[in-house]
């Protein structure tokens, strides 16, 4: 079923979270071991992110290094299906412009609609970590809207291959949002204008970055109505775990704390103190989005559900 029918059913607020797929060579099983916690509160759909190749240096026998590109966590496809296929849930693929050229794209949703899945989110995809910038495969999509476009024209039957008449696909299109702009927009109308352009040419609903204080959240939403941008926002929130974070989120995400939050993690002496801290703000973060009425919670459990447990239990 789409995210938007669930969303359009919904009595009240839904849950919903995103995992990653596992290091090569785990099994299934330390993904099932990460969603059996959170079933109890009945997630409409679980995304799984998609994560492209890097590059390594290999030194060779004659000394000189070769560059070897690998995917530390291939499988978001296969990981969908066994989602489906165990919990009955439905699992929403990530799909990123990055590495893909367009034919690939095509294929790779054909495998989706063979496979039953009914939702996509459209996103471009970061750079390859040893890239400064993003760029594009030479025969594939520089932004997320281009994607979404090509999704569109697939759900209108319209292929690459124009003179065979195809099968219609209908995937329901999400696309990422940022209510602290994104880090590479000139500004935030800019950024906003640019997301509307997704929306428009598709996409159905929108799930935001992570964010730690919800006046952003609802800034964010009220700026993207102010331009005409209907559909849902779900808010996406990440509980902050380890002494790292404090500075990594920041820095990784291009996100604030907000200042009663920093307050706090200055306070914290180890990374079990910061792991409480991040369960009591993100219960707090949570029943005050949920009092708000937003559609959704997805939650970023970055393969660990026992926080997002600890929350949902509150809260749902
Ligand atoms: P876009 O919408 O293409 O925007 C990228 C930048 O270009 C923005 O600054 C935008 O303002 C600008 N822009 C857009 N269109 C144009 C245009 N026509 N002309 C000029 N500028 C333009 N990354 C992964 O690799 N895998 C994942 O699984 C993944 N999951 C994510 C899930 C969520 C909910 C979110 C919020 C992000 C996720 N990301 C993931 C990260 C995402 O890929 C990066 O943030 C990426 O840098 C931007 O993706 P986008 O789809 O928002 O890009």
């Amino acid at each position: 079923m789409k995210v938007t029918q669930h969303l359009n059913e919904a009595k009240g607020t839904l849950f919903s979270f995103e995992i990653l797929p596992p290091l090569k060579g785990k099994s299934i099983q330390s993904i099932f071991d990460g969603i059996d916690p959170l079933m109890e509160f009945k997630p409409r759909f679980v995304n799984v992110t998609y994560h492209r190749e890097e590059y390594i240096y290999k030194e060779r026998e004659n000394g000189l290094l070769e560059k070897i590109a690998i995917r530390k966590r291939p499988g978001t496809v296969g990981i969908c299906a066994a989602i489906m296929n165990k919990y009955h849930v439905d699992a929403v693929p990530h799909l990123i412009c990055g590495g893909f050229s367009k034919e690939e794209t095509e294929n790779a949703l054909i495998d989706l609609q063979f496979l039953g899945i009914d939702n996509v989110l459209a996103l471009r995809g970061d750079s390859i970590k040893t890239e400064s910038t993003f760029r594009p495969h030479n025969e594939g999509h520089r932004y997320a809207v281009e994607l979404i476009k090509q999704i569109g024209e697939m759900n209108l039957g319209n292929y690459m291959v124009e003179d065979i008449k195809m099968e219609p696909t209908d995937f329901c299109i999400g696309a990422a949002g940022y209510p602290e702009k994104h880090f590479e927009a000139m500004n935030m109308s800019t950024d906003l204008q640019y997301l509307k352009d997704k929306v428009d040419a598709g996409a159905e609903y929108i799930v935001t970055q992570m964010f730690f204080d919800n006046q952003k959240y609802f800034d964010f939403v009220d700026q993207c109505r102010a331009i005409g941008i209907q559909v849902p926002i779900i808010p996406g929130l990440k509980p902050v775990k380890t002494m790292d974070h404090i500075t990594f989120l920041p820095k990784f995400f291009k996100i604030d704390y907000p200042e009663a939050l920093s307050k706090e993690l200055l306070k914290c002496k180890d990374s079990k103190q910061v792991e409480q801290l991040g369960i009591e703000w993100g219960i707090q973060q949570s029943k005050e989005l949920k009092e708000a009425g937003v559609p959704c919670i997805h939650y970023y459990t970055m393969s660990n559900s026992s926080q997002v447990k600890a929350i949902a239990k509150e809260v749902f």
